[in-house]
């Protein structure tokens, strides 16, 4: 689905603006300098159109940052979101920050709408229309807190966003969307030059501009693969500070926007926290996984035993995901990664049928029941694959199931049916 950017400098009332976007009556959550959240991109529902609300705010700068930092934002949106939303204060007026950012937004290939909000009332009319200064076209008047203006606001999103999401080929049938992440440094842009041949792709989707969208579409193995964002990974995104901010909410909308990652990790060095972050976020959204271990040309007989014993240690969550030792330097392995690609996307897209999920979950719990819970055996009663991408599955049953007893479960429904490269969701409702 289409995405929307929301960008704006701190305190102009982004997170409230997006609560309204979303229909939630409480402001949920807050602007707090310095702190990051979890989640930057929502899913919105208006006049029975869906879209993705990315929140760029999360991050709030010090003073000297701040320029840079709300640049840095409206980068991230232009080659991010379909369409970008720029929250300016009515009460205040255009600041230089505002500015700054209004004129990297001209740029823009992509609509950019402009919104005056805190306007609470009908005698903030004149301080709206001084923003037409902005060079964005006209300003549209909200208050985000009491609703005032939101309608015709969503309105006027509704209109800027396309039908479909930026795709080349079109939302279905065209190439599946590959995420390549991994922290700093291990080796993302080496590795992407060796796929793509040559320090270029076999086709840029756009051609000749610095700060538009490029996902890059890739041949391998005779399949044509869209690996999303890979602007970031030529071109950096430096702020004086916040970069590392920046760098993982780019991660993140990248792992929002395609089906697959491929985390990469370098097998040179400890396996480290940031390289289970950018796992548990792949997990978390719910996409399908292969692990690519590079600067295998690096690592010796002690290094790999090392190696063998820290995953066992960090990354027995993600047990189900194919493994790959590559060299981007030598090209070691890296032909064996669109097949690993293939295989997570399936299982990504696998159904068990209903009757077939049933007749083996029978068979299991009478071998293995669920523990007995305060006296009470639990029964399972019906199961069924709730979701695909991922595998999504949910059970009824009479009593609660133990976690212990829900890995049992997921562990024998991988032996059973496969999933290897995909997540697979279990969930539970308990019937009286
Ligand atoms: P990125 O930040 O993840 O995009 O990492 P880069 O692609 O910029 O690579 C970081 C450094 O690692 C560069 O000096 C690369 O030359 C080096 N590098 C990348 N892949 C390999 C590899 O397979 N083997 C070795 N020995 N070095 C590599």
């Amino acid at each position: 689905q289409p995405t929307l950017a929301v960008v704006g400098r701190p305190n102009v009332g982004k997170s409230t603006l997006v609560n309204r976007i979303l229909g939630r009556r409480e402001a949920v959550v807050q602007d707090v300098p310095g702190v990051t959240r979890d989640r930057v991109a929502y899913d919105a529902l208006w006049n029975g159109r869906r879209f993705t609300v990315l929140d760029t705010g999360g991050w709030e700068p010090d003073a000297q940052g701040l320029q840079a930092a709300v640049a840095a934002q409206a980068e991230l949106a232009m080659s991010t979101a379909d369409a970008i939303l720029l929250v300016v204060d009515a009460t205040v007026g255009a600041t230089t920050t505002d500015e700054a950012v209004a004129k990297v937004l001209r740029r823009s290939k992509r609509p950019v709408l402009l919104c005056a909000n805190k306007v609470d009332d009908e005698r903030l009319m004149a301080d709206v229309a001084s923003l037409w200064s902005l060079g964005l076209g006209e300003p549209m008047p909200v208050s985000a807190l009491h609703g005032r203006g939101s309608g015709d606001l969503l309105d006027a999103v509704l209109n800027a966003l396309p039908e479909t999401p930026k795709e080349v080929f079109g939302g279905t049938g065209g190439p599946r969307r590959v995420a390549l992440v991994g922290k700093p440094n291990v080796g993302k842009s080496s590795l992407l030059n060796r796929l793509t041949g040559e320090e270029r792709s076999v086709v840029d989707s756009v051609a000749g501009t610095t700060v538009d969208p490029v996902d890059s579409l890739v041949e391998l193995d005779g399949e044509t693969w869209r690996f999303v964002d890979t602007a970031g990974l030529r071109k950096r995104v430096h702020t004086a500070s916040g970069a590392e901010y920046y760098a993982s909410l780019r991660t993140k909308a990248a792992i929002e926007a395609a089906e697959v990652a491929i985390v990469l990790v370098d097998a040179s060095e400890p396996l480290s926290e940031q390289d289970l972050r950018v796992v548990s976020m792949v997990v978390d959204a719910g996409r399908a996984l292969v692990l690519a271990y590079n600067k295998w040309d690096l690592v010796d007989e002690d290094r790999r035993y090392q190696l063998a014993k820290e995953i066992d240690r960090e990354l027995v969550r993600v047990r189900w995901a194919e493994r790959i030792n590559v060299s981007a330097r030598t090209g070691r392995a890296v032909a064996k990664l669109a097949p690993a690609l293939r295989t997570a996307l399936t299982s990504w897209d696998q159904r068990v049928p209903t009757g077939q999920l049933n007749a083996w979950l029978n068979d299991l719990v009478a071998a293995t029941p669920p523990p007995v819970r305060g006296g009470k055996q639990p029964k399972i009663l019906f199961a069924t694959q709730a979701q695909t991408r991922p595998p999504t599955f949910v059970l009824f049953t009479t009593g609660f199931l133990e976690a212990g007893y829900r890995r049992f479960l997921e562990r024998k429904l991988r032996e059973t049916f496969g999933f290897t490269g995909s997540p697979v969701r279990i969930s539970v409702r308990v019937r009286e």
